[in-house]
């Protein structure tokens, strides 16, 4: 009986890993993304690499979850010439700067100090 059991989730995992499970020909390009455009570039990319900000009356947020109420744009986070106040005025106006300076120092930090994560702050 136990033999049983073992080889059917052996079985399970190779239809998991089948690559075409069943016939697709009325749709070439897989499933549907939701694609976003950058605010800066202008580039359109899907919406999980995108990062949202949200301007907010206290000034701009981002929000990564995507989840925040209010007025919302994305910026490609891997982009640093994204980022610039020039670029982000179109959306941000007067706290251009302010989001500028936010997306250097959340993004910025990210990338530079990511093998930090998760260490206690003593
Ligand atoms: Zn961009």
């Amino acid at each position: 009986m136990s033999h049983v059991s073992g080889r059917k989730s052996e079985i399970a995992l190779a239809q998991d890993l089948s690559p075409v499970p069943h016939d697709g020909g009325r749709m070439p390009t897989a499933k549907h993304v939701p694609m976003r455009q950058c605010i800066a570039c202008r580039e359109r990319r899907p919406k999980r690499e995108m990062l949202r900000i949200v301007l907010t009356e206290a000034g701009p947020v981002l929000d990564p979850t995507g989840r925040k109420p209010g007025r919302g744009a994305y910026v490609c986070p891997d982009k640093p010439e994204c980022w610039v106040e020039k670029k982000l005025r179109r959306f941000a106006g007067a706290k251009a700067q302010e989001l500028s300076q936010a997306l250097q120092i959340v993004l910025g930090r990210v990338k530079s100090q990511a093998s930090q994560v998760g260490k206690p702050s003593t």
